[in-house]
C-alpha cells in the first residue's frame, strides 16, 4: 500500500471493515518483521513521586503536595525498587512520576547516575516528556540543557507516556495545565537530536474524535520522517475508575476500538519499525488477540505498576506468563531490550526459572477493593 495522506487515512480509519484493516495491517507487519516472532521486555514500572500539579482529569494516580498519601522518594528509596527489579531478574526499569515542582533536574540526574553505578545490568528507561520539561523549568535551564544533563548521566531511552492525544482541543479539555502537544513533540524532537531513543504512545477512548487520532498519528509520522528516533508506537485505552473524567466518559472503549486503532496505526505509521500491543492495558485475552492486528511487540512484565492500579485496573504477568500468552496467540516469544534488540529466544524452552521476586501468583491478580478485574483471564 502506498503512503496514505491524512484525508485518505481518516477515510480508511472511519469506514474500513475491521477485517480489512486487520488483513492489511498483518501484511505490513509481516513485511516489516517477517517472522512469527513477538517480542517482550522483562521490566518493572515503579514511581518516585505521586505529587503533581497538573490535575489531568483522566488520572487517578496523582496527589497534591500535603495530601496524606502524597509521597516523594529519596534516591535510596528509589534504589530499593531497582534492587527489587534486580532480584526479580528484570532487565529494564521504567521509572516515572508526577510533575513535582520540588524536584529539580539534579534529583533526576542523581537517580540516573546512582542507578547505573549500582545496577549496571538494569537499563534505566526513566522520565516522560512532561517530567523532563518541568524539571528544566523549575531548574531555570533550557529543555535541551536538561536533556543533555540526563544524557551525560547515562540515560539513553525515554518512555513515551503523557502524549494522550496530540490535539490542542483535546489537551485543553482533559489536561489544560499540561504542556501542549507541541511541547510533548519538542521534548522528543530534542531528545532524538541528542541521540535518545523514545517510544510514542496514545491514550484514546475519552473525548477524541477520529480526526484527533489522525492528527496524533500524522504528527508522529511527520516527526519520524525528520529524525527516526521513535522505536515503537503503543496505544492504550483510557481507564475511567476514580478519575474526574469518568463523569463525562461513561464507557470503556472496548476491544474493537483497540483492534481498529492498532491495525490502523500499523498501516499509517509506515516509518515505525514496531507497534506494541498490550496484555496489560487491555487485558490478557484482548492482548493476545491483538497480536493478530499488526502488532509485533507485547510490552513488558511490568512487575510493579501503580498508575493503572490507581484506576482499579489490575493485571499481572511474569516471565512464564509472557511466554505462555505469546505462544497461545500463535507466535514465538523473544525477549528484547529497550532498544528493541532481541536478546533471547526460546526455541526448545518450555518454561524458565523465575526468581521468587519476579513471580506472579493468583493472589497478585486479585483487585484490592473486591472489584472484579476482567483483565486477567487467561
Ligand atoms: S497523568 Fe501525569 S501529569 Fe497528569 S495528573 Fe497524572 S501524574 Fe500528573
Amino acid at each position: 500500500m502506498t503512503r496514505l495522506n491524512i484525508k485518505e487515512g481518516l477515510d480508511l480509519f472511519k469506514t474500513a471493515p475491521l477485517g480489512e484493516l486487520q488483513k492489511e495491517a498483518q501484511k505490513v507487519r509481516n513485511q516489516k518483521n517477517p517472522s512469527d516472532r513477538v517480542t517482550f521486555v522483562l521490566d518493572s514500572n515503579p514511581n518516585y513521586t505521586n505529587v503533581c500539579n497538573i490535575d489531568c482529569s483522566f488520572c487517578a494516580f496523582y496527589r497534591h503536595t500535603g495530601a496524606k498519601d502524597a509521597y516523594t522518594k529519596t534516591i535510596e528509596e528509589v534504589m530499593s525498587h531497582m534492587e527489587k527489579a534486580r532480584r526479580a531478574g528484570l532487565k529494564t526499569v521504567l521509572l516515572q512520576g508526577g510533575v513535582n515542582d520540588a524536584l529539580k533536574i539534579d534529583y533526576h540526574v542523581l537517580l540516573v547516575k546512582t542507578a547505573l553505578e549500582r545496577y549496571p545490568d538494569l537499563h534505566p528507561h526513566f522520565f516522560s516528556a512532561v517530567e523532563i520539561w518541568n524539571a528544566a523549568r523549575v531548574s531555570n535551564i533550557t529543555l535541551k540543557e536538561a536533556l543533555e544533563k540526563l544524557w551525560e548521566a547515562g540515560l539513553r531511552t525515554i518512555p513515551g507516556g503523557g502524549a494522550e492525544i496530540l490535539s490542542e482541543k483535546i489537551r485543553l479539555a482533559i489536561s489544560p495545565k499540561k504542556m501542549n502537544p507541541n511541547g510533548w513533540m519538542e521534548v522528543h524532537h530534542l531528545a532524538h537530536k541528542i541521540g535518545f531513543k523514545t517510544t510514542a504512545t496514545m491514550m484514546y477512548g475519552h473525548l477524541e474524535e477520529p480526526e484527533d487520532i489522525l492528527e496524533h498519528l500524522d504528527c508522529l509520522r511527520r516527526h519520524q520522517d525528520l529524525i527516526p528516533g521513535f522505536t515503537s508506537f503503543i496505544p492504550w485505552s483510557y481507564k475511567r475508575h476514580r478519575t474526574a473524567l469518568r463523569r463525562t466518559v461513561k464507557n470503556w472503549a472496548g476491544k474493537d476500538a483497540y483492534y481498529r486503532i492498532l491495525a490502523f496505526s500499523r498501516i499509517y505509521l509506515d516509518n515505525f519499525d514496531h507497534i506494541g500491543a498490550s496484555w496489560f492495558s487491555e487485558g490478557k485475552e484482548i492482548g493476545m488477540e491483538s497480536l493478530h492486528y499488526g502488532a509485533d511487540d507485547f510490552g513488558g512484565t511490568i512487575i510493579e505498576e501503580n498508575v493503572h492500579r490507581a484506576t482499579e485496573w489490575i493485571c499481572k504477568a511474569d516471565h512464564n506468563d509472557m511466554l505462555h500468552m505469546i505462544r497461545t496467540a500463535g507466535f514465538n516469544p523473544a525477549q528484547r531490550d529497550s532498544f528493541y534488540k532481541v536478546i533471547r529466544t526460546y526455541e526448545g524452552v518450555d518454561r524458565v526459572e523465575v526468581p521468587i521476586e519476579g513471580r506472579v501468583t493468583e493472589a497478585d491478580n486479585l483487585p484490592p477493593l473486591g472489584i472484579l478485574a476482567t483483565c486477567c483471564k487467561k
